[in-house]
């Protein structure tokens, strides 16, 4: 498997995917609130996902069963929404993709539940500065380890771990394309980032310890010390000096 480029023509469609993916999860941002059953959020994704005309991409995939995915404190990724019941301090993870036109746009934002303390605070903050240290990397000529010391560099440096056993990776008419990006690793190898490249870039950063395990319902994701948990992610096109963020809303997340 290679890495598959986009025309013109196929970005511009995944700049309309992407843009779906923004704009659902700024309403979802939005409405988290204490005292919200995780399964509402879930139902409003799905509702403003086809109001624009897309389809949620994660419903079904491999199984799993929900629109969207929801992570709540030492939860990293893959939460199922459901009857949990969010309280006031805690973070919440909110990872989205949506299929518009046959292309695939995939978006992740940890939001706090109301007051939340400036230990959980500086985490999300540290994550999505990882993400853009990640962005800021991904250059035409640039190589794809260069985005993944950039996310680890920036996290580690302010004292978090990375995950390592779940990758960003490349996007399109699927939702998982070749290459995967590990958020760990030595810049100045792996593959030549080239224009026309689509990847979801999605740091995954922990309080504690980088490593994880899989909880009983087989999907939900959690650190393994019980650490709190932060992910922010992008889809973002290779272009130039600096790539297009594709599920950036200006003025909104981004
Ligand atoms: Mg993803």
């Amino acid at each position: 498997m290679s890495i598959i480029i986009k025309s013109e023509r196929e970005i511009a469609l995944m700049r309309q995917a992407g843009r779906i993916v923004a704009v659902v999860l700024d309403i979802l941002s939005r409405e988290v609130k204490p005292g919200m059953r995780t399964k509402e959020l879930d139902v409003i994704a799905a509702g403003e996902v086809e109001k624009l005309g897309a389809k949620p991409s994660f419903k079904g995939y491999r199984g799993f069963p929900a629109n969207l995915c929801v992570s709540v404190n030492d939860e990293v990724v893959h939460g199922i929404p459901g009857e949990r019941i969010l309280q006031e301090g805690d973070i919440v993870s909110l990872d989205l993709g949506a299929m518009y036109m046959g292309f695939h746009g995939d978006g992740a934002v940890t939001v706090g539940v109301g007051e939340i303390d400036l230990k959980a605070k500086e985490l999300m903050e540290t994550t999505e500065g990882a993400l853009k240290a990640g962005i800021a990397a991904a250059h035409s000529g640039a190589r794809l380890g260069d985005i993944s010391a950039a996310i680890q560099g920036y996290a580690e440096g302010k004292g978090y771990s990375v995950v390592r056993e779940y990758t960003g990776h490349g996007i399109g008419r699927e939702m998982h394309e070749e290459p995967q990006i590990p958020n760990f690793g030595p810049a100045g190898t792996g593959p030549v980032l080239e224009k026309g490249m689509a990847l979801a870039l999605e740091p995954m950063v922990n309080a504690g310890g980088w490593r994880t395990r899989v909880g009983d319902d087989h999907w939900t994701v959690l650190t393994a010390d019980g650490s709190l948990s932060a992910h922010f992610e992008h889809t973002i096109a290779i272009a130039g000096e600096e790539a297009e963020v594709l599920t950036a809303r200006e003025g909104v997340y981004a």
